[in-house]
């Protein structure tokens, strides 16, 4: 049951760093925005460790780091920022209506849905013992810090393809976990990781169990056929199984595509209900980064304040 009801010109869904580029813009177009932080308040980004290709910080910056930047510049512009969990929405009533933490109504002219993806991940205890330690689902964000070391990679698909052939450039050796005889990548990827002499494919095999102290010293993986077991020594873990977009409530109202990811309009952060945009991961499964997530948080704030000018 609903117990307040509040209105509100801007509501963004999120803090990744799509979200609060959108609240930056939008605050400074004076849109006074609400920011619903989610279930992880500053995204992804706050579970990876340096973050070293964020345009503007020369040395690097923490993940955890970069997100408090983002969330304090967007509070500098008045954006009121909440903890709290969108848990239903209804995009058929005009102001749109969304329900925070099953109790709370807001009805709001716009939403900017900026909920991100989250990394698919293997479901092992020690996967999540090292996270941050030597396991990672980011090979572009953490690849840098196993430069010159062994890796291992799992997945078949083109991401752990792309990152696979990312590592081998800078780590010394690549294992490749896949648990079938063949690879999901396109024949392209499937090419490249073939002619790249450092990349080691274990095909039917499954990860048991990822092993270390304090961090990650190495990986035991088994064979699906023979049931052997193997322990590859490697200082990095990576998992690249595919990501879930964080759109569950949005089903059957936002138009999305067979993977779950918010259809936007060409160039732009339209969905298919005029008023409502979507930026960030949540409509972007090619690129992926903290910095195409802001620029689209951007275009987000920019169309909003246009729709809501010429309505
Ligand atoms: P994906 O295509 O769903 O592939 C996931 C891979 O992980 C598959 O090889 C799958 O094995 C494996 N896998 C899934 N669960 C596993 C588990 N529990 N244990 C071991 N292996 C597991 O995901 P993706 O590679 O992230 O790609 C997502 C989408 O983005 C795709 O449409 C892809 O084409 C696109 N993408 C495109 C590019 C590009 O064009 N350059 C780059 C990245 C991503 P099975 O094959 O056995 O199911």
């Amino acid at each position: 049951m609903s117990e307040e009801i509040e209105k509100t010109k801007c509501l963004i869904i999120g803090s990744g760093p799509a979200g609060y580029t959108a609240a930056i813009y939008t605050a400074r177009a004076d849109l006074k925005p609400v920011v619903y932080q989610g279930l992880q308040p500053g995204g992804q980004l706050t579970i990876t460790t340096e973050v070293d290709n964020f345009p503007g910080y020369p040395n690097g910056i923490k993940g955890f780091s970069l997100m408090e930047d983002l969330k304090n510049q967007a509070e500098r512009f008045g954006t009121d920022i909440r903890l709290g969990i969108v848990t239903n929405v209804d995009f058929s009533l005009r102001p749109f209506k969304l329900i925070i933490d099953e109790t709370k109504t807001i009805f709001s002219e716009t939403v900017i849905v900026a909920t991100g993806a989250s990394a698919k991940w293997l479901g092992l205890e020690s996967e999540k013992k090292f996270s941050g330690f030597g396991v990672s689902a980011c090979a572009l964000c953490d690849g840098f810090f196993f430069k010159g070391q062994d890796v291992a990679i799992v997945g078949g698909g083109d991401t752990a393809a792309e990152d696979a052939t990312y590592l081998a450039k800078l780590c010394k050796k690549v294992y490749m976990i896949v648990r079938r005889d063949k690879l999901r990548a396109s024949k392209f990827l499937q090419n490249k990781i073939k002619n790249t002499p450092n990349i080691e494919i274990f095909w039917n095999h499954t990860t048991k169990e990822i092993i270390g102290e304090n961090s990650v010293a190495g990986v035991i993986i088994q064979n699906t056929k023979t049931n052997i077991e193997t322990k590859i020594d490697v200082s990095g873990f990576f998992v690249a199984i595919g990501h879930v977009p964080n759109t569950e409530i949005f089903r059957g109202q936002l138009e999305m595509d067979d993977n779950g990811y918010i259809i936007t309009k060409p160039n732009s952060t339209k969905t298919n209900i005029e008023g409502i945009f979507a930026a960030g991961d949540v409509q972007d499964h090619v690129y992926r980064q903290a910095v195409t997530a802001a620029g689209s948080g951007c275009m987000a704030a920019i169309e909003t304040e246009r729709f809501l000018s010429s309505v």
